[in-house]
């Protein structure tokens, strides 16, 4: 059950402009931090090294105190699991989505997390239930829904890292509330990183990092962030 850690991180996709310039921070395992700042400062650049989508020019990236450099993305995707920005479900049953990756998973299983994401009863409501097909041909699901499936698939499958991606900011702000109290419930004693736009998205950070043209500029808690203005 481990933690990230990056150390002295340096990135740019083009080598004329830095993206990240000595990004250090960690994640101890069990705790939940968060990235806010301006759009361009780099926090999604921050989510793509973790997934090895990029390398950094120079630092390390570790998780549960190994560095990712030598880990294959396959297992990275098994021990870190994302709940990312806007949701694309597959053509396929409501079930397959939230199974998806957890084909292992039996229907309890499926339909607790369901419960867990508060997903269910709207579930049970529609013709086919858990069995209606989703997306061009089916059910045409609104954003929060799509979310809340997002997060039943990723409750399944419990990863033991978690990255949430600006994950209610495409939403209207009541169902953005249902999602974070949702999301609360997957968090919940999990090493966690929240990548968010807005200070007002963040929920129980143990700690909150600024994130500015590619620098830390401040840290702490959000009482003391929104203290500071
Ligand atoms: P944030 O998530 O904080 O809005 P990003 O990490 O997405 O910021 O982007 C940081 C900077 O990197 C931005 O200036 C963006 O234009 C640039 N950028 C992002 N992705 C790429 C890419 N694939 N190629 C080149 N530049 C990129
Ligand atoms: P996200 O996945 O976080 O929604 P994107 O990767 O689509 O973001 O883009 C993040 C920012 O980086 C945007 O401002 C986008 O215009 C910019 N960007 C993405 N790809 C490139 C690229 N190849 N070159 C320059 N800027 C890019």
């Amino acid at each position: 059950q481990g933690g990230i850690r990056f150390e002295n991180v340096h990135f740019a996709y083009d080598p004329a402009r830095p993206i990240l310039k000595g990004v250090s921070f960690e994640v101890p395992a069990g705790k939940t931090v968060a990235v806010v700042g301006p759009s361009g400062a780099g926090k999604s650049t921050i989510s793509r090294l973790i997934f090895r989508f990029y390398e950094p020019q120079s630092g390390r990236i570790l998780i549960d105190g190994q560095n990712i450099a030598d880990v294959t993305q396959v297992s990275l995707r098994q021990q870190v699991g994302m709940v990312p920005q806007d949701t694309v479900l597959f053509n396929d049953t409501i079930a397959y989505n939230i199974r998806y990756g957890r084909w292992d998973a039996t229907d309890e299983e499926v339909e607790e997390a369901a419960r867990l994401a508060q997903i269910d009863s709207f579930i049970r409501m529609v013709p086919g239930g858990y069995k209606a097909q989703v997306g061009e041909r089916g059910l045409k699901l609104s954003g929060g829904e799509k979310q809340r499936v997002a997060i039943a698939r990723t409750i399944l499958k419990a990863p033991p890292i978690l990255m949430l991606d600006e994950a209610t900011s495409a939403l209207d702000s009541f169902t953005e509330r249902e999602i974070q109290s949702a999301l609360e419930l997957v968090v919940k004693d999990r090493t966690t990183l929240v990548i968010a736009h807005r200070l007002s998205t963040i929920i129980n950070a143990d700690e909150i990092l600024v994130l500015d043209a590619g620098q830390i500029v401040e840290r702490g808690r959000h009482e003391q962030l929104l203290a500071a203005g």
